[in-house]
């Protein structure tokens, strides 16, 4: 785990790491026996099933899952479906897991090709879920009308590299896939934000370029609109609602390598945090387990070893080797259980660390009592909850080893349900 003071008198930084040679390309995992892909759908309906067990999938094919609904992956692979089930992600949000048994013969699907213009909309109907997870919906918003997207050429946690090496490996791709942003939304505010080291190269991308120092977090997007866009988003509001859409650098190549190879791109760029927090590029399929990728880097699981999506800050905990690459899996990272903290029930000692760390300058220490509690009203109220960045400094600074972090999480969760059940009932 990332090394951090006890106590300091003034407050501890953390440095992004930064990618020192992008033309050592990833390791490339060999293609899956299996793979899991999660649709964003719950599995309620069995009767409007469009999809069934044994039915022959190709690559690249969308596989929309209800036959009244619009919610659907793409396969990234040629094979069998073998199973459709319920999955119950973080907070228990619900999800249909699809299990496709890989053929050895790979067969491309050509809808894509064939059907599409390089509109918004067709955008919307095949690449919602292409490496990077570009946020297509929230350009396509009527309410909240877009006018600046702005392009992270980093990554939001420490030790992670994967939008910095897109950025820098994947240039021409992005300069593609900004020209498709500004042809199918009008948008000509185009913003490139990179570590301030990297700033060279980004000229022809036909985007402006933003450079910001090291010092996480000023690659989180709040962080961006402050420093960068000089427009700070009020508390619970996002920066979709101040006009700001943020795309990673792999979800604009992403778009950029899809129309202009008329092919969707089903592989996706991870850094992988090993147990001594070196850092591995790898591109795996999206849907390969995580077990795939342990076992080409050589990395063996131990019983109470912890296996966490994402970086060491914002990252969550998985219990299975088989967890799936997502299209948003930006990172792993295994601990070594001799280095995993857990987290205590020790009180809070008013050290104050997490106040002084804070960017959003919360009252963390009160914050966190309302939280254990479960008063997650009074904590927007009080305590400003809903000024949070997300970027989990808190937590580990903490010196009770509270896990700040996690309760802030799931009382912006729970806050975020019953706004949906309120607006339903309404
Ligand atoms: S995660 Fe913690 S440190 Fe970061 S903004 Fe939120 S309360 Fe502050
Ligand atoms: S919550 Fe943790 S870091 Fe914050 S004051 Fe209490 S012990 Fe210190």
């Amino acid at each position: 785990m990332i090394k951090k003071p006890f106590f300091c008198l003034s407050s501890p930084s953390f440095a992004y790491e930064l990618v020192n040679d992008a033309s050592v390309p990833p390791r490339t995992i060999n293609a899956p026996q299996n793979v899991t892909l999660f649709v964003k759908s719950a599995y309620t309906q069995k009767d409007a099933l469009a999809l069934c067990i044994g039915q022959c999938v190709k690559t690249g094919q969308k596989l929309t899952l209800f036959n009244n609904s619009d919610a659907y992956v793409i396969s990234s692979v040629t094979g069998e479906i073998a199973s459709i089930e319920p999955y119950s992600g973080n907070f228990g949000q619900a999800y249909t897991a699809i299990t496709i048994k890989t053929e050895a013969v790979e067969e491309h699907d050509d809808a894509f090709a064939t059907s599409t213009q390089p509109t918004l909309e067709s955008a919307q109907a095949y690449l919602a879920d292409i490496p990077g997870c570009p946020p297509l919906a929230s350009l396509a918003d009527p309410e909240r009308p877009i006018h600046t997207i702005a392009i992270l050429g980093g990554d939001n946690d420490l030790l992670v590299t994967t939008n910095q090496y897109a950025i820098m490996a994947d240039t021409d791709a992005v300069a593609a896939g900004i020209q498709f942003l500004k042809e199918m939304t009008g948008i000509d505010n185009i913003i490139i934000v990179v570590p301030r080291e990297l700033v060279q190269g980004f000229g022809h991308t036909g985007a402006e370029l933003a450079a910001v120092d090291t010092v996480y977090p000023s690659l989180n997007p709040k962080m961006v609109m402050k420093n960068v866009l000089d427009s700070e988003v009020p508390a619970g509001q996002t920066c979709e609602d101040a006009g700001v859409c943020f795309f990673s650098a792999e979800a604009v190549a992403s778009i950029g390598k899809a129309f202009k190879d008329s092919r969707i791109p089903l592989t996706k760029t991870i850094t992988l945090i090993t147990k001594d927090e070196k850092t591995i590029l790898v591109k795996a399929r999206i849907g390969a387990p995580f077990s795939d990728i342990f076992k080409a880097c050589e990395i063996e699981i131990n019983a109470n070893d912890r296996m966490i999506v994402g970086g060491p800050l914002t990252g969550t905990a998985v219990y299975s080797e088989n967890h799936p690459v997502r299209a948003d899996t930006d990172a792993i990272m295994v601990q070594d259980k001799a280095d995993v903290s857990l987290a205590s029930d020790y009180p809070c000692i008013n050290c104050g660390e997490c106040v002084r760390i804070c960017p959003a300058q919360i009252q963390v220490h009160m914050l966190v009592r309302l939280l254990e509690n479960g008063m997650y009203q009074e904590a927007v109220e009080e305590y400003d909850l809903n000024s949070c960045i997300n970027c989990g400094l808190c937590s580990l600074v903490c010196a009770s080893k509270i896990p700040i972090f996690q309760y802030i999480r799931l009382g912006q969760y729970e806050l975020a349900e019953l706004e949906m059940m309120e607006a339903d009932n309404d």
